[in-house]
């Protein structure tokens, strides 16, 4: 390549050629700095041109325009569908984690395919930044480290026809549609009168005699699952508004997304209690009769999938759970089964993959940012203990919008903390960073400046390199146990 003889601080993964037209991203003393080399001016790139071996020499920002030109050049960095791979999405709140994420993927060598854009909209409120800054950030991520092969974008958590629109609108593929908020959690005391009563007022499209499911029986690999009036009616109670509005969402999506690429998953994990297998029975069957098309699924399983933590529950009892739902997936599809929370749940990745035969999508999001904080601890514990300070102050409230169990008595108070990497493995202590992070981002000073974000983000641009090499590692030992199932099928 030409472009190495220029006297400029490359990414050396970044870069590329395409088309006779030379690409990288260089460090320089006013930032980061986009370089095209070309024998053409290109006018689409906006920056300072010069003359360099006969060619045009082009200096950029790392500006939305730039990089939207940047893809008419580069396809790989658009995001598409994945489809029914062993995946894994690797949300990133601060906007800097894709290099780190991109190492490791690299390192899984083709068997899990990354989802390295994802955020729900309730993070990107929670953070102040929109579906394009996202979006932006991940492929500046994903050009830095030279990754070329197939990634997907997930507009995570969607409830509104206006978030599809919203994420569309900036090439997102991967639509996670939550119908949380329709789950009817009355129907899990009610008795059979009271359902009766609550089927009647479902919607036209979800009366249950529709279903097919009144007196059916299956037998799916072994497990028999029957709709008596009382199984069917507790699933179309619990979960026909649910399911109505998945329909509604995805042929909305459909429709909106014209001819670009798109996919769905279907989670309802964030609700009160778990899913049965008959209900999921019920939410695949009647998702198939309303005419929709999803490439996973997440079921609320058995435990508790606290952010950022292991799983907590028995093993033994996760994996019959687990196991059920494995074999739904397969009967009705196949589609994936969606670990949501999924971070740090090392205890049950091996248990997944090998019941799913590889039919699983992971998410994790947080995990980047406790990783981030650790970068922060190990070369500037004064900022971390900052942090931590006023993470704990915001615990009880910021823990209110999680399922997180985690106890301000039992984190070690600053006082008495010596080793302040440690903290981010002390349960307690990483869940309230965890929840926390929204605050720590958004909070003001005194003088209507950022309380943190300025110097944090200032360190972790000083520190990039110290952050992507944890990451790697973190996310090495989440992604391996997938890729190894995948390994064994070769
Ligand atoms: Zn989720």
């Amino acid at each position: 390549m030409k472009l190495t003889a220029a006297n400029l601080h490359f990414f050396p993964n970044s870069l590329t050629a395409q088309d006779g037209i030379e690409f990288g991203l260089a460090q320089t003393d006013k930032g980061e700095r986009l370089v095209v080399l070309a024998d053409s001016p290109l006018p689409a790139f906006e920056g300072e041109r010069s003359e360099f071996g006969g060619l045009t020499l082009i200096q950029g920002e790392r500006s939305a325009n730039n990089l939207n030109a940047l893809r008419g050049h580069l396809p790989w960095l658009k995001p598409q569908p994945i489809g029914l791979a062993t995946s894994a999405g690797m949300g990133d709140r601060l906007g800097l984690a894709t290099p780190g994420h991109v190492r490791a993927a690299r390192a899984m060598q083709g068997k899990v395919t990354p989802v390295f854009t994802q955020q729900s909209i309730r993070e990107m409120a929670r953070t102040g930044r929109t579906p394009q800054q996202v979006m932006d950030d991940t492929t500046w991520g994903i050009f830095t480290e030279g990754w070329q092969g197939i990634h997907g974008a997930d507009a995570d958590h969607l409830k509104t026809p206006a978030d599809i629109d919203a994420c569309l609108a900036y090439g997102y593929t991967f639509y996670t549609i939550d119908p949380g908020a329709y789950v009817d959690n009355r129907a899990e005391s009610a008795s059979l009168g009271e359902l009766q009563t609550l089927a009647a007022a479902l919607p036209a499209e979800m009366d249950v005699r529709a279903s097919g499911l009144w007196g059916k029986s299956y037998d799916i690999e072994g497990l028999a699952i029957k709709f008596d009036e009382f199984v069917l009616l507790k699933a179309a109670v619990k979960y026909g508004q649910a399911v109505a509005h998945v329909a509604g969402m995805y042929h909305y999506l459909v429709q909106a997304a014209g001819n670009r690429p798109n996919e769905l998953e279907v989670s309802v994990d964030e609700t009160d209690t778990p899913t049965s297998h008959a209900e999921h029975v019920y939410i695949a069957s009647e998702l198939k009769r309303l005419g929709v098309k999803w490439v996973s699924l997440a079921p609320r399983y058995v435990g508790r999938f606290e952010k950022g933590v292991d799983y907590i529950g028995g093993l033994a009892a996760f994996e019959a759970d687990f196991a059920g739902h494995a074999a739904i997936a397969r009967w009705f599809g196949p589609y994936k089964l969606s670990l949501h929370s999924g971070s740090d749940k090392f205890s049950i990745y091996p248990i997944a993959t090998r019941l799913s035969r590889g039919m699983v999508h992971l998410k994790t999001a947080g995990t980047s940012y406790l990783e981030a904080l650790r970068t922060v601890a190990h070369h500037d514990p004064a900022l971390f203990r900052e942090i931590y300070t006023f993470a704990r102050q915001r615990y009880e409230i910021d823990r209110l919008s999680y399922h997180v169990s985690a106890e301000l008595n039992n984190a070690p108070l600053p006082e008495v903390v010596r080793d302040w990497p440690a903290l981010l493995d002390q349960f307690d202590a990483r869940e309230i960073f965890h929840v926390t992070f929204g605050s720590v981002l958004t909070e003001k000073n005194e003088a209507g400046g950022w309380r943190f974000y300025d110097r944090f983000m200032d360190f972790m641009q000083a520190n990039k390199e110290a952050y992507a090499s944890n990451l790697e590692k973190h996310f090495i030992r989440h992604l391996a146990p997938f890729a190894a199932f995948a390994g064994d099928q070769d």
